[in-house]
C-alpha cells in the first residue's frame, strides 16, 4: 500500500523491528554497522559514516553505551530504506561524487536520487551530499531571472515536470519560498494527472503535494494561460497598424502581423495552459518575425523582453503566493 507523504521528518518508527532482509546492494561482510531502515538491513563501516554525518555519530555512539560481547551494532533508523540506499550508495564510495557535473545527461541522479540526498544529508548532517543536491536543485529551479531566462531546459536532464512536486516539498521543508514559487510555476506547466495524484517511487511510495500547495495550481494555471495570451497580443497587435514595407518584397509588416495573429489561432501550442515566459522559438512565428523590417524587430523585441520582465515580477501574484523574497527585475532591462 502506498504511503503518502510530505516530507521524511514527519516518519515516527514505533516498534523497531530487527532486519528481515539484508540489502543485495549495500552490505559489506565486514562492515562494522548496521543500519535498520523499514526491515532492510544496510552492513557498512561505522567510521566512514561517522566521519560524514554529527547525528550518526551521535547515534552510533547511543547504540554502543551499555554494549557488551561482540554481538553486531545495530541502528534503527526511521526513515525510508529506499532513500537510505541511495544515500549509503554514495557515502560508501571512495569519493563523494552526486555525479551532478561534467556527466551526461543519463549519467545525472535521478529526482528519487536527488530528493533522498536533500532529505537524509538534511535531516543527519551529512553536508557533503546535501548542498551538493541544494545547489543542484536550485541552479535549475533557479528565481534569478537572468539565469532563468537563459537556460534552455528548466529541470536536470532525468526529472520529469511533474517531479517538481518533490521540489516543492523540499522548499517547504527547508523553508525556501523563492524555491517553492519556482518549482510551483513547473508543477503548473505538466499535463500529468500525477500532479493531483502523486508521483510514485520505485518502491510504490507515492509523493504528493500537499492541499495547500495543489490548490495554489488549481487557480495559477488558468491565470497563467491568460498571462501569456496577453502578453503575446501585446508583443504582437502593435505590428498590425505598421505602414512600413518588411524585408520580404510585397509583404508589409502588416501582412506578416496577420499572419502571426493567424498563427496564434491555429498553432494549439500557444492556446494550451502554461508559460508566461514562452517565447516563439521554433515557431512559425519567429520565422515571420525574421521578415519584419529592422525597425518593428526592434520593437517586437523590445516589447518580447518588456512583457517576460513583467510576468516575471507578477509571478508572485500570479501563483498566489506571496514572496518577500522575490527579486523584481528592471520592466525596461
Ligand atoms: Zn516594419
Amino acid at each position: 500500500m502506498p504511503v503518502v507523504f510530505v516530507d521524511t521528518e514527519d516518519r515516527v518508527e514505533e516498534t523497531p523491528s530487527a532486519a528481515e532482509t539484508n540489502d543485495d546492494e549495500v552490505w559489506l561482510d565486514d562492515g562494522s554497522v548496521t543500519l535498520v531502515a523499514q526491515g532492510i538491513g544496510f552492513r557498512v563501516y561505522k567510521g566512514i559514516l561517522a566521519k560524514q554525518s554529527s547525528v550518526l555519530t551521535d547515534l552510533f555512539g547511543k547504540a554502543q553505551e551499555g554494549r557488551t560481547g561482540q554481538e553486531d551494532l545495530v541502528v534503527h533508523l526511521p526513515d525510508s530504506s529506499r532513500d537510505w540506499r541511495h544515500v549509503l550508495r554514495v557515502c560508501m564510495s571512495h569519493n563523494v561524487t552526486l555525479r551532478l557535473r561534467d556527466a551526461t545527461p543519463m549519467q545525472t541522479p535521478s529526482a528519487e536520487e536527488v530528493f533522498a540526498y536533500v532529505r537524509l544529508g538534511r535531516k543527519y548532517k551529512i553536508e557533503a551530499i546535501y548542498e551538493q543536491a541544494m545547489e543542484y536543485l536550485k541552479s535549475y529551479f533557479n528565481p534569478d531571472y537572468n539565469h532563468f531566462y537563459q537556460q534552455d531546459i528548466w529541470t536536470p536532464p532525468r526529472f520529469r515536470y511533474v517531479d517538481a512536486i518533490g521540489v516543492v516539498n523540499i522548499a517547504r521543508l527547508t523553508s525556501d519560498e523563492p524555491l517553492r514559487l519556482m518549482a510551483l510555476l513547473v508543477c503548473c506547466l505538466t499535463d500529468s494527472t500525477e500532479l493531483l495524484t502523486g508521483i510514485a517511487y520505485s518502491d510504490g511510495e507515492v509523493e504528493t503535494l500537499s492541499p495547500e500547495d495543489l490548490a495554489l495550481c488549481w487557480v495559477a494555471r488558468p491565470k497563467l494561460s491568460t498571462a501569456r495570451l496577453r502578453s503575446i497580443l501585446r508583443i504582437v497587435t502593435p505590428l498590425l497598424a505598421s505602414p512600413c514595407a518588411s524585408r520580404k518584397e510585397g509583404f508589409g509588416c502588416r501582412d506578416a502581423a496577420q499572419c502571426i495573429m493567424g498563427e496564434l489561432h491555429t498553432n494549439a501550442t500557444f492556446l494550451e495552459p502554461g508559460n508566461p515566459f514562452m517565447g516563439f522559438n521554433g515557431s512559425e512565428i519567429e520565422e515571420l518575425l525574421v521578415t519584419l523590417c529592422e525597425r518593428c524587430r526592434a520593437s517586437t523585441a523590445a516589447r518580447h523582453s518588456k512583457q517576460h520582465r513583467a510576468a516575471w515580477n507578477d509571478l508572485p501574484a500570479l501563483m498566489g503566493m506571496p514572496c518577500p523574497e522575490w527579486k523584481m527585475v528592471d520592466i525596461d532591462g
